[in-house]
């Protein structure tokens, strides 16, 4: 019974990113099985997952090859790694498949975990990279405000999220945090287009600042996700390729969410039109159906850290089931054309349903890129205005309707943010709307009660 399950579940479990104390009073919604874009709880409902679990159930669920595959490999090499001159098939074959769709000479595949694993490689790479070419005084990453880079004492220092920073000592040294291109909340009376600018910009300011000696590299999203998908004007990614060329500061593109169709190209690299040096992956990569991440590395990187052993890597590094997995996924993708499906089909049709949302009186504006899309909820869409409750309140009043209306989407403060799988048809596009409108007319309602 589901009370049951929901009391073992708060007496043992501890949950990510939750207070427990809630968890104990509430219960968490017990999921139990999965298909298409659809989840189904212990009580028999059925949940429309705008959200694709956190971002990476790409394929949608459900899909039989890939758990035909993960048996299959477990039978045949269930574990083997790949430190100490050993290697396997799996990850041969997912490394070179990961090299052909990686853009210009991103050719080199290190496996993690997951994405904040990757993350925390990249911090050793670009930092190994600089003192094998004799300057090790190159140490400082910089990374944006609000950004969300993994949850490791590493990668949770690149991201700039204040609260995760208030816990347990973060960020470690040498960690140097900028603008987000949020023009919404903090453009102010600027244009988007200056804004943007003046964002990236800000880039140059803290180089030199800092020391053009001392900064090593630059990260972000090419499309900020939990950071409330936030599509940065045009003017802001010329502006930093250009600033990053400049000053030869490493450019590494976290893809962990916008890798492998999200915004209609294989990479969100490839949509804002840069090219990074590192690129970070996760998610999308096995649609989540098993763990893994990794950093696909240029020639020039790839080779300065091959010079000297690098004292990194992980047990799961390149794990082979996980490997089949994803390398499946890719098939999946590929033969399906679900990059050409975002593309051309899935993501123009809910583009026009998103943009309609903005006739809604809660609705100040509506942001998307291919399958990534946002809205800002507020009391006044002329001024912009914020709510006057606490930040966030409006997005968790928001946010409970459409669980109520079995409708998964997170808020990010007061944004709606929904991160759909890829495979949504018009027809699932149309329900999915229906229950948001539904979900804003009831908040709408409450906020005015
Ligand atoms: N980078 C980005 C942009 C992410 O969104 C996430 C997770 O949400 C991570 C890194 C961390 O990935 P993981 O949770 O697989 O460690």
């Amino acid at each position: 019974p589901t009370a049951e399950l929901q009391a073992l579940d708060a007496a043992h479990h501890m949950h990510p990113f939750t207070a427990n104390d809630e968890l104990a009073k509430k219960g968490a919604r017990v999921i139990t099985r999965a298909s298409g874009i659809y989840l189904t709880d212990s009580e028999g409902e059925e949940i429309l997952d705008a959200m694709a679990g956190l971002w990476c159930v790409n394929i949608g669920y459900g899909r039989d090859e890939l758990a035909d595959v993960a048996a299959r490999q477990m039978r045949e090499l269930p574990y083997y790694n790949s430190f100490f001159m050993t290697t396997h098939v799996p990850a041969i074959a997912l490394a070179n498949k990961i090299a052909e769709l990686a853009p210009g000479d991103l050719n080199h595949v290190f496996f993690a975990g997951g994405g904040s694993e990757a993350n925390d490689t990249n911090i050793r790479m670009v930092r190994t990279y600089w003192a094998n070419k004799g300057k090790p005084e190159k140490s400082v990453i910089i990374s944006r405000k609000n950004a969300y880079h993994g949850s490791t004492v590493g990668s949770g220092s690149l991201g700039g999220m204040a609260p995760m920073h208030a816990q347990g000592g973060l960020p470690i040294p040498d960690i140097h945090h900028i603008s987000q291109p949020n023009w919404w909340a903090e453009g102010g009376d600027a244009t988007p287009e200056a804004f943007g600018l003046a964002c990236a910009q800000e880039l140059e300011e803290a180089i030199l600042e800092l020391g053009e000696d001392r900064v090593a590299a630059f990260i972000a999203e090419p499309v900020q996700g939990a950071g409330g998908v936030i599509v940065a004007p045009d003017t802001y990614w010329p502006e930093i390729q250009r600033i990053c060329d400049k000053y030869e500061i490493l450019l590494i593109a976290d893809e962990v969410i916008c890798g492998f169709g999200r915004t209609g190209n294989w990479f969100g690299s490839q949509t804002v039109g840069i090219q990074p040096h590192i690129m970070t992956i996760a998610k999308g990569l096995s649609s989540g159906y098993a763990p893994i991440g990794g950093s696909i590395v240029c020639d020039e990187v790839a080779a300065v850290i091959g010079q000297d052993e690098f004292n990194h890597g992980y047990t799961y590094s390149g794990h082979p089931v996980a490997a089949a997995v994803a390398l499946e996924n890719l098939r999946i993708i590929e033969e399906e054309d679900i990059v050409g499906h975002v593309q051309q089909v899935a993501g123009p049709y809910l583009k026009e349903k998103w943009e309609g949302l903005m006739d809604h009186p809660l609705v100040g504006e509506a942001k998307i890129v291919g399958m990534m899309a946002s809205i800002a909820l507020t009391p006044d869409k002329a001024s912009r205005a914020k709510f006057a409750s606490a930040p966030g309140t409006v997005g968790y009043v928001c946010r409970d309707r459409c669980f109520g209306n079995n409708l998964i989407m997170r808020h990010v403060g007061d944004r709606m943010i929904i991160s759909p799988p890829l495979i949504l048809s018009p027809a699932d596009i149309d329900e999915m709307i229906r229950r948001i409108r539904k979900s804003l007319d009831e908040a709408h309602q409450d906020l005015i009660d």
